[in-house]
């Protein structure tokens, strides 16, 4: 059995209330394995399953399937990303995360209460954030306040690390409950306070800091290293929910103002087997997800920053 509740059932359903007759399917590549049962059902139940084989790396990124004739998408793995309506009509199955450590939330609470923490801010990704209410009980059956963002109930993306900021200052340290350092060094990066990682799929509770000082001492070389190049590629990640051609058109006019020269690229999946061939370049900009600079940054062998950095560059010309 798989160890992600895929709600087949509701997928299934909905899909037929939705009177698609083919449903495209997309998943990040770690829950592609999983999606055998789902297509078996959609088929049992009169419906075509087309498996998506690109990658899937957020809800900011759903297919249009419509080229291939799809009337319906299930997109599996993440909640609705917002910025406007989806492309065709669209199922989201966060996929839970069923299996894991049942005592880790005494023994994250138990790990709170050994540093001296009494409040303690919760935040999580969609295959954990269910696990925030255990992890508050957790934590008061140890004297301690597990404190969780009511707008966002404590759900963290990689570019969206509100529900941690926005309890930042009431709390002592905060906690990411999920697998990974991916979420939580996106939150470690805009906090102050402390963070740990929850991990269920290790069962245990780690901590970031030194996670977080080796990726800002990267980052900000990096950044120094690409104030020194002279010719700049701009790139315009085209997926519609990232897509920001204003920002892309400030840079590259403020980078050339300051007489660097400066092109504008335009691609769908950015990844150094897409830059490579453009060796007049001496520094990328991606305006697009900011983690696909951050996170990928040993694959890349010239300096690829987001949009953020970018204008520390600026800052410095
Ligand atoms: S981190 Fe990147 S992939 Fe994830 S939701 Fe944000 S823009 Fe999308």
């Amino acid at each position: 059995m798989a160890p992600y509740d895929l709600e087949v059932e509701r997928a299934v359903r909905e899909v037929v209330a939705l009177g698609a007759k083919k449903v495209m399917i997309q998943a990040p590549d770690g829950l592609k394995q999983y999606l055998g049962e789902l297509c078996k059902s959609l088929e049992a139940a009169g419906v075509s399953p087309l498996l998506s084989t690109e990658p899937c790396y957020g809800g900011c990124d759903v297919a249009d399937g419509a080229p291939v004739g799809a009337d319906a998408i299930i997109h599996v793995g993440h909640f609705k990303f917002g910025g406007g309506p989806d492309p065709l009509p669209t199922v989201y199955i966060t996929a839970k995360h069923l299996g894991g450590d049942r005592d880790l939330p005494a023994k994250a609470a138990r790990a709170m209460k050994a540093r001296g923490f009494r409040k303690v801010g919760l935040v999580s990704n969609a295959q954990h954030i269910h696990l925030i209410g255990e992890f508050r009980e957790a934590l008061a059956a140890e004297g301690l306040e597990g404190v969780v963002d009511g707008e966002t109930g404590g759900l963290v993306l990689g570019c969206r690390v509100g529900a941690a900021t926005a309890v930042e200052g009431a709390v002592d340290a905060l906690v990411f409950i999920g697998g990974g350092d991916f979420h939580a060094l996106g939150v470690a990066l805009a906090c102050e306070k402390e963070v740990f990682i929850a991990d269920p799929y290790r069962g245990e509770v780690r901590e970031t800091a030194q996670m977080k000082r080796r990726a800002l001492a990267k980052r900000w070389w990096l950044i120094a290293e690409a104030s020194k190049a002279k010719t700049f590629g701009v790139v315009i990640v085209t997926k519609p929910r990232q897509m920001d051609l204003a920002m892309a058109e400030r840079l590259s006019s403020d980078l050339r103002r300051r007489g660097k020269v400066c092109y504008l690229l335009a691609g769908g999946d950015v990844s150094w087997d897409r830059l490579v061939g453009f060796a007049f370049i001496d520094a990328f900009i991606v305006v697009g997800c900011p983690r696909i600079a951050t996170d990928n940054q040993e694959c890349f062998s010239k300096p690829v920053l987001n949009a953020g950095e970018a204008l520390e560059v600026i800052k410095r010309l």
